[in-house]
This record gives structure tokens, C-alpha cells and sequence, in this order.
């Protein structure tokens, strides 16, 4: 397998680390050969060659079989403009290896449940919810612009989906469910929204060839509520673009914190790109507080839809849960009597349990 290895900026290139060496053990565990190479992406692309997408990442991308990425972004770069910000550089990126759909499940282990800001009752045990969340269309990729009108300026943003856009989402989404619970959600505003009522209709059709699954709808302001009132309700959750983007951070919260969730964005073709769905956090870079184990998840969904290695996806997860129930807890999810310890030691810890 030919993994892109692009390590990014902040804490990326630590919980990346961490990430490479638990891929390196299922490669020894499996008799894998793994070729990984590294490129650069946002912050520190730019201060080498002046973009923060350079050909050559894209190029290295596109030839891999799977990309891994750690986060973009720092205040060193806040001040650029437009297209040469870092985050330009992970949106260019997705765009180019046409990865649609963003899978983000959202797990919470048993032994983090008083991590999380919700009640125990409310939580229960085995939350495991799949928020699939469109990618690369919408309002942040739909016709924008301001004007100047009397009195002030009018800016607008579009939201626009095709009918082939809402049908290879909604199929992933079908398609995941499938694999699980068989039950799927589709969050959109349709009382009010156009664009929301086609994906309706798409979903309503689409039903017909999946007998199986039990398909229902809810209006977003709703499924924000929902999530935090009764998150077991959910299996998977398919939605638009901004919808997925705020739904999946609340989401988040439910498992104790944004370290721990990894994230899938897949497309038809060209490579998956895998990354913890946490950003560069410049507050704690460089001191190995950072949790990898939103990246290391993340290792364990590449292994799963990029190479259909199931059984060592599982491995991974069952690794992370042993370290937890030993009491080792990064910064992040420290609670009363357990052992602190380094991003490093946590990625060592995970691979002696492979
Ligand atoms: P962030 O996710 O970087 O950090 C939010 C908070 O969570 C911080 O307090 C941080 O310390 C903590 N945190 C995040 N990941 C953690 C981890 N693995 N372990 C422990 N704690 C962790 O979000 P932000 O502060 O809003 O953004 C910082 C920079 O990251 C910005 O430049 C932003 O644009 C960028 N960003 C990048 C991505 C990405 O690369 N996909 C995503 C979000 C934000």
C-alpha cells in the first residue's frame, strides 16, 4: 500500500507520528508492505515554497492509495488572505481527489463516559453514531459575493445540489447503514429550503432499493436538539454540507473530546483522505500533550474503506479501548485516578497492544 503522508502544521506532525507507528505494527501483524512518503500541506508548505498546496502534494495524493493528514492552521498564518491561508490548502485538496462524502463516526468508549459534558444516564453505554456529511458542495462551495448597496453591502451565499451530488451521498449513506444498525437519518431543513426538499425526494425514491433500511427525516434545529436529548436514537446521520460541518463538531462533544474522533472523506476514484476531525490546536503544539488518538482512529477507517482490512481496523480500536481501561488518559481526557501521559507514550501504549 502506498500511503501520502501529509503531517500539516501544530500538533499534526505529533499525532501523526504516533498514527505511522501503529500502521507499522498491523503491517507487521498482517506481512503488509507499506511504502509511505511525506508531502507538505497549509502552514508549513507555505513557509517552504510560498502556497499551501503545492503540485507536487497533489501530485504524490493522487498516485497514493490512501492519504493521511494531521491538521492545518496556526496564528503564524492567520493574517494571510483568501486562497494562501492553510486552510485553502485542505479544501483544495479535497476538491482534488473529488472526495465527496465525509464519514465521522462518532464513538464514545465506555471508559470515557465521564470525560463527556452530558450526564451518564443520558449517555449510556455503546454510543457509536455515523454522522456522513457532504463534502464539496453547498453553501461553502456554491456561487457567493457581496455588492455594495445603498445604506451598506449585500453578501450572499448559495446553497446548490444537483440531483447526482444528493444521490452518491444519500447511496453512501444507505450503504453505511447498511453495515450497521440499518437505520438512517436525513437531516436537512426542508420546510424551508429547496434544496432540501430534493434530497428528500432523492432519499424517499432511493428507499425503494434498500427495503432494509429504515429511512427518516428531521429538520436540523431538531437533530441539534436530538443529539444531545437522546443520541442513541441515531445510527447514521446523512447531511449537507454545513449541516454535517456543525452537527458532527456537537457531535464530538458527546464522546468527551475532539481528540478521539477520527474522519473518513471518500470519493469514486482517486485516494480517501483520512484525518482526525480536531484542527492544528497551536495551544498545546509542540509539548506532546496532544491526543493521537483521533489519528490513530483514523489509520484504523483508512485500513477499513481503503483496504477492506476490517479485522485490523478492529484490532486498532480494541487497543485503544485496553490502554483506556488501564487508566492511561492524554491532557485532554484526564480524570481523577488515572495516569497521565505523552502523546508519544500513548502511541507506544496502543502499539504494544496490537
Ligand atoms: P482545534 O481543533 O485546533 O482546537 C480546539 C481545542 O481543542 C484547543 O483547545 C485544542 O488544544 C484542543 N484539541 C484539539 N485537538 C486536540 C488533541 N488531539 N488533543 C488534545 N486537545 C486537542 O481548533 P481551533 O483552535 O479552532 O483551530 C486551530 C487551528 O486549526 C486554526 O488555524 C484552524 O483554522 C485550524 N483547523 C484545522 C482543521 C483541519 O486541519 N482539518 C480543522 C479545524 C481547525
Amino acid at each position: 500500500m502506498n500511503i501520502a503522508v501529509l503531517k500539516g502544521d501544530g500538533i499534526g506532525p505529533e499525532v501523526v507520528n504516533e498514527a505511522i507507528k501503529v500502521l507499522n505494527k498491523i503491517g507487521e501483524k498482517y506481512s503488509l508492505e507499506i511504502d509511505t512518503k511525506e508531502a507538505l500541506i497549509g502552514g508549513s508548505a507555505i513557509d517552504a515554497v510560498g502556497i499551501p498546496l503545492p503540485d507536487e502534494t497533489i501530485d504524490l495524493c493522487l498516485k497514493s492509495d490512501a492519504v493521511l493528514l494531521g491538521a492545518v492552521g496556526g496564528p503564524k498564518w492567520d493574517s494571510m488572505k483568501g486562497s494562501l491561508r492553510p486552510e485553502a490548502g485542505l479544501l483544495g485538496l479535497r476538491k482534488a481527489l473529488q472526495v465527496y462524502a465525509n464519514l465521522r463516526p462518532a464513538i464514545l468508549f465506555k471508559e470515557l463516559v465521564s470525560s463527556s459534558n452530558l450526564k451518564e444516564e443520558v449517555l449510556g453505554i455503546g454510543l457509536n453514531l455515523l454522522i456522513v456529511r457532504e463534502l464539496i458542495g453547498g453553501a461553502y462551495f456554491g456561487e457567493k459575493g457581496r455588492e455594495k448597496i445603498e445604506g451598506g453591502y449585500r453578501a450572499y451565499d448559495t446553497i446548490e445540489y444537483k440531483s447526482s451530488e444528493i444521490t452518491r451521498i444519500l447511496k453512501t449513506g444507505f450503504e453505511a447503514a447498511g453495515k450497521r444498525n440499518k437505520k438512517l437519518t436525513l437531516v436537512d431543513k426542508a420546510n424551508v429550503l429547496e434544496s432540501s426538499k430534493l434530497w428528500r425526494e432523492t432519499a424517499k425514491e432511493m428507499s425503494k432499493s434498500y427495503p432494509d433500511i429504515q429511512l427518516n427525516f428531521m429538520y436540523v434545529d431538531n437533530a441539534a436538539m436530538q443529539l444531545i436529548n437522546n443520541p442513541h436514537q441515531f445510527d447514521v446521520i446523512v447531511t449537507e454540507n454545513m449541516f454535517g460541518d456543525i452537527l458532527s463538531d456537537e457531535a464530538s462533544m458527546l464522546t468527551g473530546s475532539l481528540g478521539n474522533l477520527p474522519s473518513a472523506s471518500l470519493g469514486d476514484e482517486k485516494a480517501a483522505l483520512y484525518e482526525p476531525i480536531h484542527g492544528s490546536a497551536p495551544d498545546i503544539a509542540g509539548r506532546s500533550m496532544a491526543n493521537p488518538i483521533g489519528t490513530i482512529m483514523s489509520i484504523g477507517m483508512m485500513l477499513k474503506y481503503s483496504f477492506n482490512m476490517d479485522k485490523a481496523a478492529e484490532d486498532i480500536e480494541n487497543a485503544v479501548s485496553r490502554v483506556l481501561e488501564k487508566g492511561y488518559r492524554t491532557k485532554d481526557i484526564i480524570s481523577e485516578g488515572k495516569v497521565l501521559v505523552t502523546t508519544k507514550k500513548m502511541g507506544d501504549l496502543i502499539v504494544n497492544e496490537i
